[in-house]
């Protein structure tokens, strides 16, 4: 097998810090009993079958282990070409990736999963990974859609003051006697960032709303989208299909104040009964798309219902901050005005993919405190007003709310695309396992792979000639203690650590 971190060296370069005698594991405030753990493992007879187990699963910190068999059969002959049990496996079971998308519960497949967003979200920009290359050609936007104001809140605007002045009809200090201007300056990383001047002032009730019916705001808006496009094109709505259609893909971020917005690359495509990533008709262009685009974010509106008895109906909007750009694409080079480039806008996506649902929602201050206790509190008085008038919970719009309290409210996927963006997750997975199943074959037989031949892992029609049939049983998931975990964390550190410092290498080769 090939170990995660094989020796790298660059001839006659510095070597990879992390790697050597003297390099520490990176273990820091280890509890006695994890560090007792932690050492079992490493003075363990079997610690080089867990090392090996640990590397094939890529450093996950929670894998599922899997007891049984499986044999391979060649569709044309019926010979059994293969066979594979777990008993063979050194540590008598199989371990399989847990796939978890959040960094803060296995580093290692949330990164996997990024990297495949990315491929994705990319491949619907430049084509490739089966995408035909002349998606490139259509027309494409990159838009940031974001939530109104609930109150004002401290913020980093670019090295200026946070709030210099009092807002119009706005007194120098709330009714709290707290002032409602800061002269600061703030960094990246200000505690303050985010937090509201006065918490007793922001609109909490309001906040939470708007966040539950966000996902219902950007289904309008697509529908509102094909209205203005069709107008702009001088085309009914029903006919528009026959001309341009639009995909994308769209990424939910918090910011700090725990309110999410959306960014999404809109494309304009050919026609519907083309199949897709056809080429969009003579005057549909970018310019055409991001006004449609702006004109569809101001008009949507939603009526969201009353939450508890007395609180009002709110009529929800997009914030008035919306950003829509034109975005070069590599063949294109007629906006030299225009900074993003298709790469680094697929780049910015999947980076929010992931880090969206982590770092902030884990986090903890008081104004995250307080919405997530209004949340709990609001959930409550919905449980008592249904019970109350009888009705069945879960006809009561706001009935799960409680079970999105983590989530801070907001029910809606982090990540999503439209049907013929790109290609899918899935088929990124299936090639994975393809080429895993390939590079095992290699191995076997001491031979290298070709890389040049992955392209064609990812075709369509890419012809099965072996069936593997199996029968396989759950036999839990994790590692046998925390201390295994903890070290699997540790190893999938190193290995990025590693892959950043062999990226810089390639970058400045004599630095
Ligand atoms: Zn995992
Ligand atoms: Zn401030
Ligand atoms: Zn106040």
């Amino acid at each position: 097998m090939n170990p995660p971190a094989a020796a790298p060296m660059a001839q006659g370069s510095a070597t990879f810090p992390g790697f050597g005698e003297d390099a520490g594991l990176g273990l820091p405030n280890l509890t006695p009993q994890l560090e007792r753990e932690i050492t079992a493992r490493l003075t363990s007879r079997d610690f080089s079958a867990w090392a090996t187990s640990a590397a094939r699963v890529g450093h996950c910190a929670k894998p599922i282990r899997l007891r049984g068999h499986s044999q391979t059969v060649d569709v044309a002959t019926g010979e059994v070409v293969g066979s594979y049990s777990s008993d063979d496996e050194p540590l008598g079971v199989l371990h399989v990736r847990c796939g978890n998308r959040r960094a803060s519960e296995c580093p290692s497949c949330s990164r996997t999963y990024a990297a495949d967003t990315f491929h994705l979200i990319r491949a619907g920009v430049t084509g490739g990974k089966g995408v035909p290359e002349h998606v490139t050609d259509n027309p494409l936007v990159f838009a940031t859609v974001t939530a109104p104001s609930f109150g004002l809140v401290h913020g980093k605007r670019d090295g200026r003051k946070c709030r210099p002045f009092t807002p119009k009809g706005m007194p120098g200090v709330c009714e709290h006697g707290r002032p409602t201007v800061c002269h600061a300056t703030h960094a990246d990383g200000d505690d303050l960032l985010g937090q509201p001047l006065c918490r007793d002032c922001y609109d909490y009730l309001g906040h939470i709303v708007w966040q539950w019916w966000a996902p219902e705001l950007w289904r309008r808006f697509t529908i509102a989208l094909r209205r203005a496009l069709a107008r702009a094109l001088g085309l009914s709505d029903s006919r528009l299909g026959d001309l341009v259609t639009v995909q994308y893909a769209k990424v939910a971020e918090y910011q700090l104040r725990g309110l999410i917005h959306f960014h999404a690359l809109m494309r304009l495509d050919g026609p519907k009964t083309s199949g897709g990533f056809a080429a969009a008709p003579a005057g549909a262009t970018a310019t055409l798309l991001a006004a449609a685009v702006e004109e569809a974010v101001a008009a949507v509106s939603f009526d969201a219902p009353p939450q508890f008895e007395e609180d009002p109906v709110r009529t929800l909007r997009f914030g008035t901050q919306i950003d829509v750009r034109p975005i070069k694409t590599t063949s294109r080079t007629d906006d030299p005005d225009r900074e993003l480039t298709s790469g680094q806008v697929a780049g910015y996506l999947a980076k929010y993919a992931t880090k969206s649902a982590g770092d902030l929602v884990n986090g903890d201050n008081p104004h995250l405190r307080r919405l997530r206790a209004t949340i709990a509190e609001v959930s409550d008085r919905v449980a008592a007003d249904v019970r109350a008038d009888g009705t069945p919970l879960r006809d009561h719009p706001y009935a799960l709310l409680a079970k999105w309290n983590r989530m801070l409210g907001f029910r809606g996927h982090f990540s999503t695309k439209s049907r013929r963006y790109s290609i899918t997750l899935g088929r990124l997975r299936r090639a994975r396992t393809r080429f895993q199943r390939r590079l095992a074959d290699a191995n076997r037989h001491s031979q290298t792979l070709d890389v040049r031949e992955l392209d064609d892992l990812l075709a369509d029609d890419l012809e099965e000639t072996t069936l593997v049939i199996g029968q396989w049983s759950y036999a839990g998931s994790g590692w046998d203690t925390e201390g295994d975990a903890e070290l699997a964390k540790a190893a999938a550190a190193r290995a990025r650590e590693y892959a950043a410092w062999r990226a810089e290498k390639k970058r400045h080769p004599n630095r």
